[in-house]
């Protein structure tokens, strides 16, 4: 079998019953299983307020995550903008290691750097001022600091507000910045990037780079991106956890 590496991201997971939930934990128990590492490029869930408040929704989810490490599988992840509160007890639960954003990492001979994917949404100038803020760790140590309430109503407010600002900008703000991939990727030096965020699955190949894009879990689309030496491919998730 080719030799070959899993992402996925954006699945907003929201509790261990729902249907992405279930088909997630076959294809960890599954495919997952033939994988060389799997890597959660971030908002594996809706949201996530704490391991307090939130480690009792995803019990079995990150049981199978578990499952997967004592199998052979790395299981990485970076935080994304609606689990970036993820701490020790999802960690450890997991068995998951927390990967930084942005990184670059050779995949099979190519340079490739993984992100969630907000970093590069630059024009969308108030998401980058809470991302300047939910990055830094000692604003993420006081805002867990907060009783579990509070942080319940702060995370409803800014869901609301993300909802209401996503019909008020213009489309092309809520994707990425292309000049600010291109400096990145310079900067890194890479060649690939994967990355999630957008909820717009592609591929697009540019001069110096290549840029996948990770699609989002919907009822109809269950995705996960394949990275081996021979190039990038999608997959959907069938019922019984096997890739098509
Ligand atoms: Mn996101």
């Amino acid at each position: 079998m080719t030799r070959a590496t899993h992402f996925i991201a954006d699945l907003h997971l929201d509790n261990d019953q729902e249907p992405a939930a279930c088909r997630l934990a076959a294809y960890l128990a599954g495919a997952a299983r033939q994988a060389d590492a799997l890597y959660v490029l971030g908002d594996l869930f809706e949201v996530w307020i704490g391991d307090d408040g939130s480690l009792a929704r995803h019990t079995a989810t990150l049981t199978a995550f578990s499952a997967l490490v004592e199998h052979g599988v790395t299981v990485y992840f970076q935080r994304g903008n609606r689990d970036f509160a993820v701490g020790p007890a999802f960690i450890s639960a997991g068995q998951i290691q927390i990967l930084d954003d942005p990184i670059v990492i050779d995949l099979y001979g190519t340079p490739t750097l993984l992100t969630h994917g907000d970093l590069l949404c630059s024009d969308d100038v108030a998401h980058q001022r809470f991302r300047a803020r939910y990055t830094n760790p000692r604003w993420r140590t006081r805002m867990l600091a907060l009783p579990l309430w509070l942080r319940r109503v702060i995370a409803r407010r800014a869901r609301a507000r993300s909802a209401a600002g996503k019909q008020r900008l213009a489309a092309d703000i809520m994707d990425v910045n292309n000049h600010t991939v291109g400096q990145i990727m310079r900067r890194h030096g890479a060649t690939r990037i994967i990355h999630g965020h957008t909820h717009r699955p592609a591929d697009y190949r540019q001069a110096a780079y290549e840029r996948h894009v990770i699609a989002d879990w919907r009822p109809e689309q269950t995705q996960v991106l394949v990275a081996s030496a021979d190039g990038v491919s999608r997959h959907t998730i069938a019922a019984d956890g096997t890739l098509d």
